[in-house]
């Protein structure tokens, strides 16, 4: 429908077919007008010890404004205790500081012995009302056990957090020194997401939590979590996936190129991406996993020695919209609002932030991308528009393609009405 939305102090305030003064215009007769995108699921800066993720929150931020992201949600680094958490947030925060968009930081727990409401509580001391723990990488003592999360799980009716998951069974998980990227699959199996994801559903349905499931990637896991637990889906389970496991499968990783689509959880099968692709309606939210390599990082012959993630923050939108059309928009924006508790963001609609984009709809392969890696998984890929025109809180972050700039705001340490 035509409308124009009139902005005043960084908020929309009215949405009106009539023009009226204003101080400046930007016509955008014939383009879409869509929520900011908000990612609920990025990785800058992130540093693995030996690797440090290539895009930074500068260059991150910069690549999501070419691709209508308003807002995003990275990850403390993993802590065990209350003074660990306050570190890394003080650390991150710093990171964080040249962000040119709104961002918000997820808790991340790692295997610890600490009181476990004591952390919870520090996380409420902190404005941090999320919380990612993972049921794998053992290995580099990030897992929790599932008396780790059914204990968190009941802490939420103290503080009502909302706790994620990275979902995969440790045990079926093998990491044999003689695997390369082309046994990624192998190494961590469809099956090992299926079965978590369904014991942790249970726990979720018998303990009346909340939980959310980041980075889906099996159409098979979606398909059982249907089947067996249509009551809690999207309502107290919830599930996100990136565009990566709806584009790509594991036919991208059988020749050498394949390193450069190298993630955790991995590619599935063709089948699995077309079974994935057919049950979008039972997908809440969609996020990138965006942790970026460079290729040379990507070099390494062994699996265990190369570092797992590909870039995607910039692309989301067109891969997504190319492929699901106007019904991908509210896994992009509102839904992602709700669960992460961003009351003013992902709807354009008066009293809310004045965050969106201009989309101009148009066939084409997407052939340029803004983010500090020397490749892109998405280039050639063909999409059906682009983003012209990026604002956040009434100020144009990117306008006709060009990178304006902006300053983000820390959107845990906003007032209440955020
Ligand atoms: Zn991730």
């Amino acid at each position: 429908m035509p409308l124009n939305v009139y902005i005043s102090d960084g908020r929309i305030v009215a949405l009106k077919k009539t023009i009226e003064a204003c101080d400046s215009t930007y016509d955008a007769e014939g383009n879409l007008v869509i929520p900011g995108i908000i990612d609920p699921h990025v990785h800058f800066s992130l540093d693995l010890g030996r690797y440090v993720s290539r895009d930074d929150f500068h260059t991150g931020s910069k690549a999501a404004a070419f691709g209508g992201v308003t807002t995003f949600l990275d990850f403390l680094d993993p802590s065990d205790s209350p003074r660990s958490l306050r570190e890394t947030y003080d650390k991150r925060k710093k990171e964080a500081s040249d962000a040119c968009l709104d961002h918000k930081f997820h808790a991340t727990l790692k295997s610890t012995d600490c009181d476990l409401k004591d952390y919870v509580m520090t996380m409420r001391d902190l404005k941090l009302d999320s919380l990612k723990v993972f049921t794998t990488y053992s290995e580099s003592g990030r897992m929790s056990d599932r008396e780790t999360i059914e204990t968190l799980l009941g802490l939420q009716n103290h503080y009502p957090f909302l706790l994620l998951a990275h979902i995969e069974n440790d045990a079926m998980i093998t990491l044999d020194e003689t695997y390369t990227h082309q046994d990624l699959p192998r190494s961590r199996p469809s099956e090992s997401e299926t079965s978590e994801a369904l014991a942790l559903a249970e726990l979720v349905n018998r303990t009346h939590g909340e939980l959310y499931m980041v980075h889906l990637s099996s159409g098979h896991t979606i398909e059982r979590l249907k089947e067996r637990f249509s009551g809690i889906l999207n309502r107290r389970f919830h599930v996100e996936s990136c565009p990566q496991y709806f584009t790509f499968s594991t036919k991208m990783l059988k020749n050498d190129q394949g390193r450069y689509f190298t993630f955790a959880p991995p590619l599935r099968s063709e089948k699995e991406r077309t079974t994935l692709i057919g049950n979008i309606d039972s997908i809440g939210t969609i996020g990138t996993d965006h942790c970026a390599f460079n290729k040379a990082d990507k070099h390494n012959e062994r699996l265990i020695d190369m570092p797992l993630g590909i870039p995607g923050v910039e692309q989301a939108f067109d891969i997504m919209y190319a492929r699901f059309g106007p019904s991908i928009i509210d896994k992009m924006t509102r839904n992602v609002a709700q669960k992460m508790r961003l009351p003013k963001k992902g709807r354009i609609k008066e009293g809310y932030d004045a965050d969106l984009f201009i989309y101009e709809e148009t066939d084409r392969t997407i052939d340029t991308f803004h983010n500090a890696t020397d490749y892109n998984p998405y280039l050639n890929q063909p999409v059906k528009g682009h983003v012209k025109c990026t604002m956040s809180r009434g100020r144009f972050i990117m306008k006709d393609r060009t990178f304006l700039g902006g300053k983000g705001r820390l959107l845990n340490e906003e007032k209440s009405d955020h």
